[in-house]
């Protein structure tokens, strides 16, 4: 409507006075109309307007309108009043007012009346309670208010285009996340990829066809993404194709991305804790057995040999007992880095617990590997380690087995190379063996040794000292078997003893070592007075020999003349072998006994031990086991059991001995226990064989 009509019809005619028609229109509206003069007050009022404030035409004439405005759209209302003074003479206001219904938003569409010079004579309003649209404002400004919030907050970088052809516009935030302003750079699909980390190019292309292609309707990656700086940051990518072409072809794609790089590399560093080991930094044994299992299965699938080894320190409890654990665990660091030097790029190295470490050698036969070992056991060997100024030597054993194609478990390779890591340490430690072939050729050469050192009586006793734990005074002697090989290396009991009861060869091990003893008792040297007592170790072989036991019985009968009765004899005895066959050995010891031989049982408090035996045998002497001597040191437990036995021991008035004591410490605890008698190198070496 032209303004000059609007006017016209507005100064013409008179809402107060209205003709039929419009007082009908008007009366019956169901908006809000009134009339008001330039003050404010009410000119006219329509029924809808009483209506809703619940007050009459008389009520309301001639009072102004504003106390019933809220007061904070009541400067609002004014100011849009005061426009209405100038062109275009109308406004639009929205302001809250205090209905029956309480407080209510009306907006209002007023026109001023104008005279013939111009002047505003009254305001014609025409209101509609617009309560509801204005929460669904209020609703959706807070909506979008959050949405901002979390697109803010959670740096998400948003991007949307189309797909075929490629053209994808992506926000300041995606920029941001990879260090560009706006503009700065072109995301397109080759920018895309060249951004990508190499790694994961291939995974998120293949899924992005999936997409593109309608196999999969959502796409969703974590990948990296080069920032501008270099570094690599994590980027979750999620996105959706909202419209497909009528093949089911991608056309358009919206999008977020994520920085997840902090998540990521908290993820990365537990994962690295799970299977790594703290102080060497070297796969845990959790770690390096799943190397285990992956490189066995690659050997059973392709037919190719591959090894598995086990390396052990040697007496690496005396490098903690003389340096403190402390430099033992930089000893382990320094061969742990070592030993990553010198395996090859495609072995496996992990510290398997201890001071122990498995190497897992794929594609490697035994020479290979035994090549490759050697040269790992010379290099740890060569050169003493710097510690705190302190120069140690530490020695590595070592026992391999090759992957056989019918074992599916690699727990039995692991089992073998295990055994010949055992045979590694009883030929003398610091050496190499392998499983199979070589434990053979290992064992078939011991038994020539054995078989050659009895000949020619080259099995000679060395004695070690036993003393009193309380003055440290020597009280006895043990007799220790050794072979002295033709070369003149010496060879402990431990090297020979287990083939030599293959061979069934003990009993006469046992009785060279008895009738070089008997020799030694016959011609005690200088210091008559007081003869030591001797221990010396009785298989159970020889008691199946009772010849060989008549033998020696008048062997010692003459000892025992000779000695005006005295025979400071005392037979060792293992634990296992009296449980076994206590009436047996009772019945082949008793003429011995009555010589005055003594028995010793040895390994006391082994896994199966028990109490039984004592009741039967005349036992004189206990000799602790040492790996319960040595729990004693951390276990309670082990003190328990410990005291125990030698609270029964001393009940039954038998001697206890505590084998490879090597420490101060140690003694203190036995002293504390009541052990009585003690040996190990804390109170002298086994002599030189004589
Ligand atoms: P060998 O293997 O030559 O028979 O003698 P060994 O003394 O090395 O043998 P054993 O297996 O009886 O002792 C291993 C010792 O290694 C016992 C323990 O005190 C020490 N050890 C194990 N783990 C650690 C470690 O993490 N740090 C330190 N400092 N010592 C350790
Ligand atoms: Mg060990
Ligand atoms: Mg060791």
């Amino acid at each position: 409507m032209p303004p000059e009509e609007t006017e016209q019809s507005l100064t013409q005619g008179s809402i107060d006075t209205p003709d039929e028609d419009y007082r009908l229109l008007i009366e019956n509206q169901t908006d809000l109309v009134v009339k008001v003069d330039p003050e404010g007050r009410f000119l006219f009022v329509n029924p809808s307007y009483c209506r809703t404030f619940g007050k009459t035409k008389a009520e309301l004439l001639g009072s102004t309108f504003m106390p019933l405005v809220h007061e904070d759209d009541q400067a609002a209302t004014a100011a849009a009043m005061a426009k209405l003074c100038q062109p275009p003479y109308t406004c639009i206001v929205e302001q809250r007012a205090l209905t029956l219904e309480g407080w209510r938003w009306l907006a209002w569409s007023d026109t001023a009346v104008l005279d013939a010079e111009g002047r505003v004579t009254a305001i014609i309003g025409v209101g509609r309670d617009v309560t509801e649209r204005k929460a669904a404002e209020a609703a959706l400004a807070e909506a979008t208010r959050r949405l901002e919030l979390a697109v803010e907050g959670g740096d998400i970088g948003i991007y949307d285009g189309s797909v075929l052809p490629f053209d994808v516009t992506v926000d300041a935030r995606y920029l941001a996340m990879l260090g560009y302003g706006v503009g700065e750079i072109q995301v397109d699909l080759q920018s895309w990829r060249q951004m990508l980390h190499p790694e994961d190019l291939d995974r998120v292309l293949t899924l992005a066809e999936q997409v593109t292609n309608g196999e999969l309707d959502r796409f969703e990656a974590e990948y990296r993404m080069r920032h501008r700086d270099g570094h690599w940051v994590w980027i979750q990518d999620r996105s959706r194709i909202y419209e497909r072409d009528a093949d089911g072809k991608a056309m358009r794609v919206a999008g977020t991305h994520i920085d997840i790089t902090r998540r990521k590399v908290a993820e990365l560093k537990l994962a690295y804790l799970v299977d790594h080991d703290e102080l060497t930094g070297l796969l845990n044994r959790r770690g390096v057995w799943q190397s285990v299992q992956r490189i066995h299965a690659q050997g059973l699938r392709s037919g190719r040999p591959c090894c598995l080894a086990i390396l052990d320190l040697d007496h690496f409890k005396l490098v903690n007992d003389a340096y403190g654990h402390g430099v033992g665990d930089a000893v382990l660091k320094r061969v742990s880095e070592t030993l990553l030097r010198e395996v090859r790029q495609a072995d496996w190295l992990g510290r398997w617990g201890g001071e122990e470490f498995v190497i897992a050698l794929p594609e490697t036969n035994e020479v290979q590997a035994r090549t490759g070992l050697e040269r790992i056991r010379e290099s740890v060997a060569a050169r003493p380690l710097e510690i705190n100024g302190q120069e140690i030597r530490v020695t590595l054993s070592i026992g391999f087995a090759t992957c056989h194609s019918h074992e599916s478990d690699p727990r039995d390779v692991l089992a073998r190379a295990d055994m010949a890591l055992y045979h590694a340490k009883n030929a003398g430690r610091n050496r190499v063996c392998y499983d199979g072939n070589d434990s053979g050729v290992y064992a078939v050469s011991m038994a020539v040794l054995v078989q050659s050192a009895l000949q020619t009586a080259r099995i000679l006793p060395a004695f070690q000292p036993i003393v009193d734990l309380r003055d440290r005074r020597v009280v006895a002697e043990e007799s220790l078997a050794r072979i002295v090989a033709a070369d003149g290396r010496v060879l402990a009991a431990s090297a020979f003893i287990a083939i030599a009861e293959q061979l069934g060869l003990l009993h006469r091990i046992d009785s060279m070592l008895l009738n070089a003893t008997a020799a030694r008792l016959k011609s005690p040297g200088e210091s008559t007075e007081c003869p030591l007592l001797d221990f010396v170790h009785l298989s159970g072989d020889l008691i199946r020999h009772p010849d060989i036991l008549r033998a020696l019985t008048r062997e010692l009968d003459g000892v025992c003349k000779a000695a005006n009765g005295v025979l400071p004899l005392v037979l060792t005895l293992n634990e296992r072998q009296i449980t076994a066959e206590t009436e047996q050995v009772v019945r082949a010891l008793s003429p011995l006994l009555d010589l005055g031989c003594k028995i010793a049982v040895s390994d006391y408090g082994g896994d199966d031990s028990s109490f039984r035996f004592l009741i039967h045998l005349p036992v004189s002497f206990i000799q602790l086991d040492a790996k319960l001597v040595r729990l004693a040191g951390e276990s309670a437990r082990a003190r328990s059991i410990l005291a125990t036995i030698q609270n029964t021991a001393q009940d039954l008035g038998v001697t206890t001995i505590a084998k490879q004591v090597e420490d101060e410490a140690t003694l203190q605890r036995l002293v504390e226990l009541g052990v009585d008698w003690g040996s190990g190198y804390f109170f002298g070496r086994p002599s030189e064989p004589s």
